[in-house]
């Protein structure tokens, strides 16, 4: 990947183009049936986003409703460990405990001022569909949750909460059982259902408009790091913005206001499982080669004749083979660097900030926080790290490998 100097003479743009595309990446490839919903959404997600009465309640929303603005806090502790000024952004104090509310709330909105009376989604652990569940039972739409049969049978909490919250969850016993599948299963319905559904998905992948739209819908992040950090620091950007990325929605949200701006660095946190090379990873950006997946021209984990590499990390949230055409092109140009984090590196940050700072943070995040040990950072730095999500519902897997005090 590149050095972290070679992005500041020139910044290119990474901002999406008239057909779709961030450079090579991106595009819409998908059946003829949908060709007439994702035109529609293509013709009035721009509009509908822009119109003063949707900001309104949509802002409303995320104000009253999910808890925002979300504290900028400065980590003490950790930035003395560093050895530079560390602020966590903390989109795990929102209603549902990550940063995926956002999204399904704006595009729940959206559905609705496009006449849609159903809303389809895919969900792998369960984070997704949780929150598209909740907007579904706040603003009385039906809600149908797809869902590999292997994440229902280990993500039960989650699965109750959906229903709870009035969702059908579809457990998906196609392919490996997983997330990929469960998304394949979305589109099938979708075909079926193109007139009264709408299609939430849930990261910055998927065919031309989604990518842009859940960057737009989540770029509260980077808007409100922007309000913020004048007061604490007497400039608007940071040195570095810290993200995890799975398919790419917290990154490409807290990046978003700051990638036309060399001078924030954008480093990206990619889940390596048990090792780049070990054959079980989700490092997609390392590993991965230009083709296809769910719609969207992008870069993914393939085998030599376009197979679909089976992706592994212990964060489910990371678990992905693709990875968002906005970042494939980020990488490709030099805007982004991308540092490939272990489940074991991820695992120990995950202990570190929670004795560190009281904070427990999902594994998916703790892949961001391990980025701060594989970096050199100078005495006045000013880091920003977006915490994408609270670790309650690791607690499972923290109990299992960590030395975890028993008194
Ligand atoms: C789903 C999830 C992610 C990964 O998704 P992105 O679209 O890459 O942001 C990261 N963190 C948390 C807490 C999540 O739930």
């Amino acid at each position: 990947m590149k050095n972290k100097n070679d992005n500041t003479s020139s910044a290119p743009t990474i901002q999406i183009d008239a057909e779709g595309y961030y450079g090579e990446f991106g595009g819409a490839y998908i059946p003829e049936i949908l060709h007439a919903n994702v035109e529609a959404l293509e013709k009035t997600y721009r509009e509908t986003l822009d119109d003063p009465a949707f900001q309104r309640e949509f802002n409303n929303l995320l104000t009253d409703y999910v808890g925002r603005p979300t504290p900028l806090y400065l980590a003490r502790r950790l930035s003395e460990k560093h050895g530079c000024k560390i602020y966590l952004k903390r989109e795990d104090l929102n209603h549902t405990g990550a940063h995926k509310i956002n999204n399904a709330i704006g595009q729940v909105l959206l559905a609705k001022r496009m006449g849609k009376t159903r809303i389809i989604a895919e969900t792998g652990a369960g984070q997704h569909g949780v929150a598209t569940a909740t907007a579904c039972a706040l603003m009385n739409l039906e809600c149908v949750v797809y869902m590999g049969s292997v994440d229902v049978a280990r993500q039960q909490l989650n699965v109750q909460k959906m229903r709870m919250l009035g969702a059908t969850v579809v457990p998906v016993t196609s392919g490996n059982m997983t997330l990929k599948d469960a998304v394949n299963e979305a589109i099938r319905d979708w075909c079926c259902h193109p007139a009264d559904t709408h299609y939430v998905i849930g990261s910055t992948v998927g065919p031309h408009p989604y990518p842009d739209l859940v960057a737009r819908l989540q770029s509260v992040i980077s808007l409100e790091i922007k309000a913020q950090l004048p007061a604490k620091e007497g400039r608007d950007y940071p040195d570095y913005l810290i993200a995890c990325v799975g398919g790419g929605s917290n990154a490409a949200g807290a990046a978003y206001a700051y990638l036309n701006e060399p001078r924030a660095r954008i480093l990206l946190a990619e889940a390596a499982g048990k090792g780049i090379h070990s054959g079980e990873s989700a490092a997609t950006i390392h590993l991965g080669s230009v083709g296809i997946i769910h719609g969207a021209k992008t870069l993914l984990m393939q085998t030599a004749d376009g197979q679909i590499i089976e992706p592994y990390s212990i964060s489910a949230g990371l678990d992905y083979p693709g990875i968002g055409p906005m970042h494939a092109h980020a990488a490709r140009v030099g805007r982004s660097e991308v540092l490939a984090i272990t489940d074991e590196e991820a695992l120990a940050a995950a202990a570190e900030l929670t004795r560190l700072e009281g904070i427990i943070p999902a594994l998916e995040s703790a892949h961001a926080l391990a980025a701060l040990d594989k970096k050199q950072f100078a005495a006045g730095d000013v880091v920003v790290l977006c915490l994408s999500g609270r670790g309650d519902k690791d607690m499972d897997t923290f109990l299992k490998h960590l030395p975890v005090n028993q008194h």
